[in-house]
């Protein structure tokens, strides 16, 4: 392709809300075989609601969700709000924690009212020795319908499952199917555990799942995709702009963070995925090499 022919098909991108922050990447495209794409935030809305609490015996409701959500207010992770949310829907007082120490991949640790508390993944209970068998079959269970279930511990005792649910954006499914019929594999890379990414890529029709990937582990994960071809990898969040750089091609969603933007090829303007397959097309007529 010549430059102005390069140009053309930035400005027609542009047009469709998909801005090549590189010219060279309307190339590289071309030769993607495998798009990949964060979960949450990507996928799905990225804004989860609290749909389950299950108490462990000895512990009250409204006792656990206040310290839960006391404790999640100093994160910044979507689930941190979907608890705060329910918390005040409940009519329970906002409070802050005396401490807080934010686990990436875990989940969090705090104090709160001179308790010790824990929320986070299953891993986080396991690495400080907090027995989850109690409550593993229902946690098991929420996973398998879509959910994020994460563990509550209050004072080193197992205290409560709580599980939120973020639905999948509605043009979601659409894209995958756009880029299933260009021949493109399509893979899901997230910090969830199997099941509950296993839920969503069915419900989305994505035909291979990364899951439980730590943040630092995104990079490794695309890299692992790119035996079988380049990887476009697309993504929104902080944990994601490593690996948005070290994709052939990096996306980013443009209502992400101002870091996953800056770490990107190219930015979709809206957080509609089929700002993907215009891309793909755009780079293909530009390319010229339209199928
Ligand atoms: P993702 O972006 O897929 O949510 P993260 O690495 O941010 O991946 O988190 C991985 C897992 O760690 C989450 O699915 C959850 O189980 C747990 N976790 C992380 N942060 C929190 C938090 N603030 N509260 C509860 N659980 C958390
Ligand atoms: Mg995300």
């Amino acid at each position: 392709a010549t430059p102005t022919s390069i140009m053309v098909g930035t400005g027609r991108a542009a047009e469709m809300g998909v801005l090549f922050r590189k010219g060279d990447a309307l190339q590289r495209l071309t030769g993607v075989r495998t798009v990949a794409f964060d979960k949450t935030g990507t996928i799905t809305e990225g804004r989860p609601d609290l749909t389950d609490l299950h108490l462990a015996p000895g512990f009250g409701r409204a006792q656990v969700l206040g310290l839960v959500a006391a404790a999640e207010s100093a994160s910044e992770h979507p689930i941190a709000a979907a608890l705060m949310r329910a918390a005040a829907a409940e009519g329970l007082p906002p409070a802050q924690p005396e401490e807080f120490d934010p686990l990436p991949g875990y989940g969090l640790h705090a104090r709160v009212a001179g308790h010790r508390v824990l929320v986070g993944a299953q891993r986080l209970m396991a690495r400080e020795g907090i027995e989850t068998a109690p409550l593993a079959e229902v946690e098991a269970n929420l996973a398998r319908r879509g959910r994020t279930a994460v563990f509550a511990a209050v004072d080193g005792q197992l205290a409560a499952v709580l599980a939120v649910s973020d639905p999948v954006k509605p043009t979601s499914r659409a894209a995958v199917a756009a880029l299933h019929a260009q021949g493109l594999k399509v893979a899901m890379i997230t910090g969830d555990k199997a099941e509950t990414a296993e839920a969503i890529a069915r419900e989305t029709g994505i035909d291979t799942v990364v899951a439980g990937v730590l943040p630092d582990g995104k990079v490794e994960a695309v890299e692992t995709l790119r035996n079988t071809g380049p990887v476009a990898f697309v993504g929104d969040g902080i944990n994601d702009a490593p690996a948005l750089a070290s994709a052939d091609v990096g996306v980013a969603i443009g209502t992400g963070t101002d870091i996953a933007i800056e770490s990107a090829d190219v930015v979709l303007m809206s957080g509609d995925l089929r700002g993907v397959v215009n891309a793909f097309a755009v780079s293909k007529a530009t390319m010229g090499n339209i199928r």
